[in-house]
């Protein structure tokens, strides 16, 4: 070891140390429900958020992603991963209650924030970042059409707020009510960012109460799905369904991914299956 030259060593290195962050993030994904997450990193002293996972390249979307709007999930896809997604937060009674029970099962989510939130309640934020969740944008004020140019204000002022608050820009963007023709959408895309749609809805919109949420999201998930939820004001009922969907989909077998982490399962995946047709001996 001794020869290696410095450069080789710390890459060495910083490769073991990836090699272990792998194991042990498979490893702890098997064990279910997983303690509290007080004991998540029992042997670090209070480390910064960057410190826990291996961003910054878990938190990239792929380059074929970007300027792309993903509404349905790639066909076949057989790994149990599934996107958690939460839109119009943070706040302060449900977003905690979110974070409580994703930690508990080791779960990781992607939050779509508004921008008048994240003003509001900057530490949410930080805290949604902080434990490995992806924070994204959903626009600042929640607007269903927008002018070209206030399309753009709503955008950057959002974008700016989540860069105060957790040091990263946002790569996704989720439009309001899913429109996708309008400024509001196609401006994000045209500056490269991904627009997330979902592949099931909780329906936690309505009036139902956590139950049938819960139900919604056990019913049939395929490996890959985009669930949509909310954790903006109001949704105490999609708090109280989550440690339910958590449970009953873990003990199935299905790991809870962030938005960047299955487009990058995804992308391994599908050049794997090209990857044959070129292998003939
Ligand atoms: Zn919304």
């Amino acid at each position: 070891m001794r020869r290696l030259a410095p450069a080789v060593a710390l890459l060495v290195a910083l490769a073991a140390a990836g090699g272990a962050w792998h194991l042990a993030s498979k490893l702890t994904a098997r064990v279910r429900p997983v303690v509290a997450p007080a004991a998540a990193a029992p042997s670090q002293p209070a480390a910064p958020a960057a410190g826990k996972r291996p961003a910054p390249a878990s938190r990239d979307v792929p380059a074929r992603y970007r300027g792309q709007i993903i509404r349905k999930r790639v066909r076949h896809f057989p790994d149990k991963l599934l996107a958690l997604t939460f839109d119009d937060g943070p706040d302060p009674q449900i977003t905690p209650l979110v974070l409580k029970a994703l930690a508990q099962y080791d779960a990781h989510a992607t939050f779509f924030v508004l921008g008048k939130c994240a003003k509001r309640w900057p530490a949410l934020v930080k805290q949604e970042a902080a434990a490995g969740h992806a924070v994204a944008s959903h626009s600042y004020g929640h607007p269903s059409r927008t002018s070209p140019a206030e399309a753009c204000n709503e955008l950057d002022r959002t974008s700016a707020l989540i860069e105060q608050a957790i040091g990263l820009r946002p790569q996704l963007f989720r439009p309001p009510y899913g429109i996708t023709n309008g400024n509001l959408c196609q401006t994000p895309l045209k500056r490269g960012y991904t627009g997330v749609l979902w592949t099931i809805s909780t329906a936690d919109s309505n009036p139902i109460g956590p139950e049938v949420i819960a139900r919604n999201a056990i019913h049939t998930p395929n490996p890959g799905d985009i669930v949509l939820m909310h954790d903006g004001t109001g949704h105490m009922a999609s708090a109280r369904a989550l440690p339910q969907i958590l449970r009953e989909l873990s003990a199935t077998g299905f790991r809870f991914v962030t938005m960047p982490e299955l487009l990058q399962a995804w992308q391994r995946w599908q050049a794997g299956q090209q990857a044959p047709a070129h292998a003939q001996p």
